[in-house]
């Protein structure tokens, strides 16, 4: 919006009959006041000529113009007390006051309804005058840090927009695990470097590069990093930024990042956060955003302006590229899109290496342990794991980070904070029996991942944990596998059952028991793993844009419905009592392991393992 009188006009309008209406209504009120304190009782003002003519009337006092008056009177009416009584005065009433002159009365005349009348416009004039000050305050601050009028107004100009670094002095040895990622960089790192290579050939430099992926895998670092290669300044702005309360400020915004980019070319303009801004337009629930369209029509615009061999790079994070506006991936803009996964063991054994270099750990540790251990972690993660562990070593005053720390450090991000055990009660006894149960399903079934240990510690929420080892590929799981999972879970609860009876089990399961029912009904509905047959009928967050219970339109129709909840409930079902029948089974095993485990607070994987197969004839896996 350009600065101009009219547009001051525009604004302080309504602010000027708004405010008129506040004032009137509180002069209104005032008034009223004023005139209720002196009294309460009223009469007609034919009453008040007979109570004239009856001499009981000793003093008239007239307000508002001579609209109102106070009357003074006694008599036997009034109980001959003097009191104060309302007239309200017809407005052709001039012998009154040659009446009241002729019959000696106390007269006085008061002219309130003007001084009132005078400090309400005032009131009304000052009020939105000082509204209008502090608009021209507004416009004029925000012209001159822009530097003369007729400059663009935002009213985030204030606040620091973008961040610039003119050196980030990351280098691609600081990013690790994500090679494929890389390579694709030093292309551009090429581009900022020797352009003519490009341009001699006659081929156009990219001007966006969309990263995507889960957050803490590195985007952030893999921008700076070609900042840091090709020796360019790093601008950056997050998404959220962009989206304003006032429509046009966020494209204003675009609108300075480029423009500052530019002066700075060749540089890279890091946008993170992208899909808050870029979302598909005109999809919004109840409506579009119009800021939002119009930040991101802005950052079309500013992409499509600048030519190719400008030397500026875009380059974009998110995390979902499926909900990002099509015309943001269109050939010429982000053209170029980059996908930076969670890293597999190889990946996070690289990023371990990168974080270790400045952190003193144990030479007998290998950083491979960690590596296996910590499948799912991403790069963020990791470093904040070896610096967690640092922490605590140095809590601890050792000289170097041990095993010790380093499992400590783990617990501590996958599960939250370590509690204070509890003290040996019935409750204690209880969750004991929940974790072996989940522990002994977990040990006994072949498909079932490995118990890493089972702990009555308490840790963030839970109250007791067993941690299993999670396998290394996640992608494929076999359907005994998924039911595996599902008794495991459940075997908390059926330990509870069987040991302490139905009437006993407590709501320390509803966690296991969410996991249990989603697990079913994604075995039925996504996997066609049940006798409905293989069906797809519910695909995963296929609205990004609803809520993920609301999204799930049904495509199937409700007699169908009623066949997936009978499956889940088969399932579920069928689990159930297979693993009623493991703990029956094994109940001595169970009863020894819960002595073991609550003298203990901590029983280890291995060691559980040593201990169940001096009991059951079973082999144990491993
Ligand atoms: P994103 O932008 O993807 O959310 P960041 O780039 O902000 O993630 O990563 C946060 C931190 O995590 C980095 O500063 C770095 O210390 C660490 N990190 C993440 N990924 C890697 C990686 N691939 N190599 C080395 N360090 C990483
Ligand atoms: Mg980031
Ligand atoms: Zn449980």
């Amino acid at each position: 919006m350009k600065f101009s009188w009219k547009n001051l006009l525009l604004w302080s309008l309504p602010v000027i009959i708004i405010s008129f209406f506040i004032w009137q209504g509180f002069f209104a009120t005032t008034i009223n006041e004023n005139n209720n304190n002196i009294t309460n009782s009223r009469m007609t003002y034919g009453r008040f000529l007979e109570y004239l003519d009856m001499g009981w009337v000793k003093k008239v006092d007239i307000y508002d113009n001579g609209h109102t008056a106070i009357v003074e009177a006694i008599g036997p009416e009034l109980g001959n007390r003097i009191q104060k009584i309302r007239v309200e005065l017809p407005t052709s009433a001039p012998e009154l006051i040659n009446k009241l002159k002729r019959n000696n009365i106390d007269l006085d005349a008061h002219p309130t309804k003007n001084t009132i009348a005078f400090w309400n416009l005032i009131g009304n004039l000052l009020f939105p005058l000082l509204l209008i000050t502090g608009l021209i305050f507004l416009f004029k601050r925000s012209n001159s840090t822009t530097g003369g009028p007729g400059q663009a107004m935002s009213f985030g100009k204030s606040k620091a927009l973008f961040q610039m670094e003119a050196k980030t002095g990351i280098i691609f040895d600081d990013v690790a695990g994500i090679d494929e990622a890389k390579e694709e960089f030093e292309e551009i790192v090429t581009f900022l470097k020797k352009p003519e290579y490009f341009t001699a050939v006659g081929a156009k430099i990219p001007k966006g590069v969309l990263l995507i992926g889960p957050p803490g895998t590195g985007k952030t670092l893999l921008a700076k990093a070609i900042a840091g290669e090709a020796n360019v300044p790093f601008f950056s702005i997050s998404g959220s930024e962009f989206v304003e309360m006032f429509v046009g400020v966020g494209a204003s915004r675009v609108r300075d990042l480029f423009k500052k980019a530019k002066e700075n070319a060749p540089c890279i303009v890091f946008i993170d956060e992208i899909d808050a801004v870029g979302r598909q337009r005109g999809t919004g629930v109840g409506g579009g955003n119009d800021e939002r369209e119009q930040t991101l029509n802005q950052l079309l615009t500013e992409m499509d302006g600048f030519e190719g061999n400008t030397g500026i790079i875009v380059i974009a994070a998110t995390n979902r590229a499926d909900i990002l506006d099509a015309a943001l991936l269109r050939p010429g803009r982000f053209d170029r899109q980059v996908n930076v996964d969670i890293p597999d063991f190889k990946g996070r054994l690289a990023i371990l290496n990168v974080h270790a270099k400045n952190k003193k750990i144990n030479p007998q540790i290998s950083l491979s342990i960690i590596a296996r251990r910590t499948p799912g972690f991403s790069g963020a993660d990791l470093a904040n794991l070896l610096n967690e562990a640092a922490i605590l070593t140095a809590r601890k005053h050792k000289s170097s980070i041990s095993l010790n720390e380093i499992d400590e450090a783990i617990d501590r991000i996958v599960a939250g904070m370590e509690g204070t055990p509890l003290i040996d009660s019935k409750s204690k006894r209880l969750i004991a029996y929940h974790e072996i149960g989940h522990a002994i399903i977990g040990t006994l079934l072949e498909d079932h991942e490995n118990v890493q240990k089972v702990t009555l510690i308490p840790r963030g929420q839970a109250r007791g944990l067993t941690w299993f080892t999670p396998s290394e590929d996640q992608s494929l799981i076999s359907r005994s596998q998924i039911k595996a999972k599902i008794m495991g879970a459940l075997g908390g609860r059926a330990a509870e059952e069987i040991v302490f009876g139905d009437a006993e089990v407590t709501t320390g399961a509803s966690n296991d028991l969410q996991q249990v029912t989603s697990m079913a009904r994604q075995m039925v509905t996504r996997f066609g793993m049940s006798s409905i047959g293989p069906l797809s009928l519910e695909n995963e967050d296929s609205n990004p844009f609803l809520g993920r219970s609301m999204a799930n339109t049904n495509e199937y129709s409700d007699e169908i419905a009623i066949k997936i909840d009978k499956q889940i409930y088969n399932i579920v079902q069928e689990c159930h009592k297979k693993t009623l029948k493991i703990i029956k089974n094994n109940r001595v095993i169970i009863d020894k392991l819960v002595d073991i485990l609550i003298e203990k607070e901590t029983i280890d994987g291995q060691e559980f393992r040593n201990i169940i197969s001096q009991y059951t004839t079973i082999p144990i896996k491993k």
